[in-house]
């Protein structure tokens, strides 16, 4: 599935639509460069999933928890993790693999720990159509 956003408003209301369809279990891989806007998507996931919890991006904690949603919402920012064996530390399996939903930003750092089956998110720009403009990719892998 693709879509075009020209708003954060409109990346966070597609976050929120996946969001309200997740079930217990599911891991969201996000992929963009920085200012992509993965954060902005991860929050209207969340709002989907029911979380009222302020979401920020968890700059020095590679994992943020939040409780207060329909189901455990397990929000990881990998982009400042040094070694993949800083994943096994946090305890990240029981996050992927339990009943809750797992949302990792810059996934691609640590694609060899990603289960079977995971919903690789994409977003891309392209200046010449603005620079609000965002193609997002939404696949099942
Ligand atoms: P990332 O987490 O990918 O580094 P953020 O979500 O933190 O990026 O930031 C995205 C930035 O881009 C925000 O400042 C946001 O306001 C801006 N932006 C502009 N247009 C869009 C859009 N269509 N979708 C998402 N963010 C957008
Ligand atoms: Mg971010």
């Amino acid at each position: 599935m693709l879509t075009e956003t020209y708003s954060p408003k409109e990346t966070y209301e597609l976050g929120r639509k996946i969001g309200e369809q997740a079930e217990r279990g599911a891991v969201f891989a996000l992929s963009g460069d920085l200012g992509a806007g993965k954060t902005v998507f991860t929050k209207g996931l969340a709002s989907g999933l029911g979380v009222t919890e302020h979401v920020s991006s968890p700059t020095f904690t590679i994992l943020q928890v939040y409780e207060g949603g329909r189901c455990p919402f397990y929000h990881f920012d990998v982009y400042r993790i040094g070694d993949i064996s800083e994943m096994d530390e946090i305890g990240y399996e029981d996050c992927f693999y339990g009943d809750g939903v797992c949302l990792v930003e810059w996934a691609d750092l640590v694609k060899e720990l990603l289960p079977e089956h995971y919903t690789q998110i994409t977003i891309g720009t392209d200046v010449e159509k603005g620079f609000d403009y965002r193609r997002i990719s939404v696949e099942e892998r």
